[in-house]
């Protein structure tokens, strides 16, 4: 079992398998995209699945595949089938535009994958076009439609972004009228390849709850796994529910039971922190079991305890894109 410097128990790594993505969205990277890594640079199939292999010998139950977009990847399907494999993994979870699941989800679920968390802020198609700069709206809406008929746990994640789409919470909450799912509704981070800087936000957690309350004034709160991100509500007769993600006011820290593996082997024990080791040239020497398993031993021995601490020590960690992060 992995436990940090804080007595947090470590079971849940974000390991991001590209840094590439089909979308441009906004808040998460320049029109023009940003430095892609040579593909030379990425983790191999044959690292990723060594690596989760190591990992979860350590103790880590939950492992969800983010990016850049997990699907661009041309054999993700192999690593999930690999990864479905591993004893001890309870929770294979994926991240995803959900622009390109589709051919997917029948094995997806034949894997026994249950989880699916896709970014989508708007449900209004011009909205969606603006915020991704690309014209896939109806696709990702039909491949969510599909995610609910199949039986999968779909979360939404909906950014907050002040005047481009805080006219589409209301109505992101009404899809859990009707559908068992859960949105959640994000807090704007900075991470977004230094194309637009801010200190503050107007749509932060309360804000946006108190603007749900101008329509659900019954809304009440649910329970929550103690080491979830999100605050969680439901509204009285609705299938699904609703929550917030504090990611810009960081009031999770304190539970945080997760550790991030960018798609070039950097370990990040903290979002709002700098990589502190690389694991590329470790999965590519000798003595790897080894020589890994020290390394997140290392890492996860000097955690700070808050994103405020680690943002501290590495000012400029703003500069980076959550496509090269994973979310
Ligand atoms: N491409 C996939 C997707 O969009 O779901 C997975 C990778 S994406 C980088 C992972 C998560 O990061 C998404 O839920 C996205 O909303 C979130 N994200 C990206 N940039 C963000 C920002 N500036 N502030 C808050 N969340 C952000
Ligand atoms: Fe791509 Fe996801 Fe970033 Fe949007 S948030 S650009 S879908 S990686």
């Amino acid at each position: 079992m992995l436990i940090d410097n804080h007595n947090r128990k470590i079971n849940y790594v974000r390991l991001a398998v590209t840094d590439r993505c089909n979308l441009r969205c906004t808040y998460c990277m320049p029109a023009e995209g940003i430095n892609f890594v040579h593909k030379s640079k990425l983790l191999s199939l044959e690292e990723l699945t060594t690596l989760c292999e190591i990992l979860v010998a350590q103790g880590i139950d939950k492992i969800r595949l983010t990016g850049g977009e997990p699907f661009v990847r041309k054999d993700l399907m192999v690593l999930l089938r690999n990864l479905s494999k591993l004893e001890g993994l309870k929770d294979i979870s994926i991240t995803t535009n959900a622009t390109l699941i589709g051919p997917y989800i029948d094995e997806l679920k034949t894997l026994g994958i249950k989880n699916i968390n896709v970014s989508l802020d708007a449900v209004d198609k011009d909205t969606f076009k603006a915020i991704t700069r690309r014209d896939n709206f109806d696709v990702v809406y039909n491949n969510v439609m599909r995610l609910i008929e199949e039986g999968f746990n779909v979360r939404l994640n909906c950014i907050a972004l002040e005047g481009q789409n805080t006219q589409e919470i209301l109505p992101m909450i009404q899809l859990t009228k009707k559908y068992d799912i859960g949105v959640r509704f994000l807090e704007e981070m900075p991470f977004n390849g230094g194309s637009k800087a801010f200190k503050t936000i107007l749509w932060d957690y309360k804000y946006i709850l108190e603007h749900i309350k101008s329509e659900h004034l019954d809304y009440y709160k649910i329970e929550s796994e103690k080491t979830s991100t999100s605050v969680n509500y439901k509204i009285p007769g609705y299938k699904g529910n609703f929550g917030v993600i504090p990611s810009f006011s960081r009031t999770f820290c304190g539970t945080c039971n997760r550790l991030r593996i960018s798609a070039t082997g950097d370990i990040i024990t903290c979002l709002y922190g700098k990589p502190v080791m690389n694991l590329l040239e470790i999965m590519r020497g000798n003595a790897v079991k080894e020589n890994v398993e020290e390394a997140i031993v290392n890492a996860i021995g000097n955690r700070a305890k808050t994103g405020f601490e680690a943002q501290e020590k590495y000012k400029g960690v703003f500069d980076n894109s959550m496509t090269s992060i994973g979310g």
